[in-house]
């Protein structure tokens, strides 16, 4: 394609006030995403598509060397009372060297001057540039698990995710799963126990099996350690006046990388096994009960109309700090005050990286401006001085992490 407006930091944070003015919660990404194709076809790239479930796949081509894919979600949070904002969060404000609004640093700055840096780069790398922007990043992921796919998904050499690092070169972080405990009674009226299985009993054993397995949990020498708690309890029937047949405890887990699915629900078992035992037996005050534990699941619709039942899953990952990739891009990054290379560290959040890297194993670092404490907060911001700093360091990174495939 013929470019029709050529790239700059300029044009990249209009485009970022015009992605602020156009909401997309998960799930309704749709306006938003014509509006990113419509730019990418704009700056000329070669080829601009979306998925089935309206991930936006835009492609600089390079030549064969590595292939680096760019990636910023199309999802945001919600806003929340407009009021208690400072800036309005749809207006794409620019004031005191800040653009103002959901989405200013998570993460449509960032997907924009990502979009900008590509374009860019026309010419000047030795490979394939992919700028991928996935929807429901917010909930788990759901848009960079299809993209990576294994049956058909991309495959590049290296992703750069632009979750907010405020300037350091990011290399993992912890995961999140949301586990379901399922404990099943015999429903009756209140007025006669007797003949009922109360389910709320399983729930006082199952909080000490939850209690024992967060005393028992793993750490990480650069992520730190994993965390479960109990973060819900929910009966069903839920009218007041019958013995329930069925409670639900759920678990938030901040999980390493090392855990899977499977791994994980195994070990909760393992921790309730004790404290259910009694349940087990005839005479102990149990008359059976049955205990399953389950990754909790959501019913995910895309825009496009796409629907599927997703576990709640985010999985973590983790570069090796002297990864030649995370060196190459710490040292063309550099400190922004200072000399030297960038800072290497986690991500306090979760991101598509879990996808990119943890799952899919490709090399995957995060590198963006903006300070990760005004995500998903009333006050976001990025500060304008700090995005055109990482504009320009984005572009002597793509092609510094490129010669490092090629030397490899
Ligand atoms: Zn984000």
């Amino acid at each position: 394609m013929t470019a029709s407006r050529s790239a700059s930091f300029e044009g990249a944070i209009a485009f970022a006030q015009d992605l602020i003015r156009i909401p997309s919660l998960p799930g309704e990404e749709g306006e938003l995403t014509r509006r990113v194709v419509a730019e990418m076809e704009q700056l000329g790239y070669d080829e601009v598509r979306t998925d089935e479930l309206g991930n936006v796949v835009g492609i600089v081509r390079g030549g064969s060397g590595p292939t680096v894919m760019l990636s910023a979600h199309l999802d945001m949070v919600a806003e929340g009372d407009p009021d208690e904002w400072e800036y309005p969060p749809f207006d794409g404000v620019i004031a005191e060297g800040c653009l103002h609004g959901r989405g200013a640093m998570d993460i449509k700055g960032p997907l924009a001057l990502q979009t900008h840096v590509a374009a860019a780069l026309r010419g000047r790398t030795p490979g394939d540039i992919i700028v991928a922007h996935p929807v429901y990043e917010e909930r788990g992921g759901w848009g960079m698990d299809h993209l990576t796919r294994p049956d058909g998904g991309l495959r590049p050499d290296l992703v750069i995710i632009g979750e907010s690092t405020q300037g350091d070169i990011a290399i993992g972080h912890r995961g999140r799963a949301e586990i379901e405990i399922v404990g099943t009674g015999l429903a009756g009226h209140a007025s006669a126990p007797d003949r009922a299985r109360n389910a709320l009993d399983l729930v006082p054993p199952i909080l000490a099996g939850v209690a024992d397995l967060a005393a028992s949990q793993d750490s990480d020498d650069v992520l730190g350690p994993a965390s479960v708690v109990a973060t819900g309890v929910d009966a069903v029937p839920a009218s007041l006046n019958v013995i329930p047949d069925r409670v639900t405890v759920t678990l938030d887990w901040r999980i390493l990388p090392v855990d899977t699915e499977e791994s994980l629900v195994t070990r909760v078992q393992d921790a309730l096994g004790p404290h259910l035992r009694r349940f087990d037996t005839e005479d102990g005050g149990g008359r059976g009960a049955a205990v399953e534990v389950r990754m909790a699941t959501q019913l995910q619709r895309a825009y496009t109309g796409v629907e599927e039942e997703r576990r709640i899953l985010s999985p973590g990952f983790l570069m090796e700090p002297g990864h030649p990739f995370v060196t190459a891009a710490a040292d063309a990054v550099g400190k922004r005050a200072g000399r030297g290379p960038a800072r290497v560290r986690p991500w306090v959040f979760a991101t598509d990286g879990g996808w990119t890297c943890g799952v899919r194993g490709i090399p995957t670092i995060g590198f963006a401006p903006g300070e990760e404490r005004y995500a998903h907060t009333n006050t976001e911001r990025l500060d304008l001085d700090e995005a055109r700093w990482g504009y320009a360091k984005y572009l002597d990174l793509v092609p510094a992490v490129q010669q490092v495939a090629v030397a490899g």
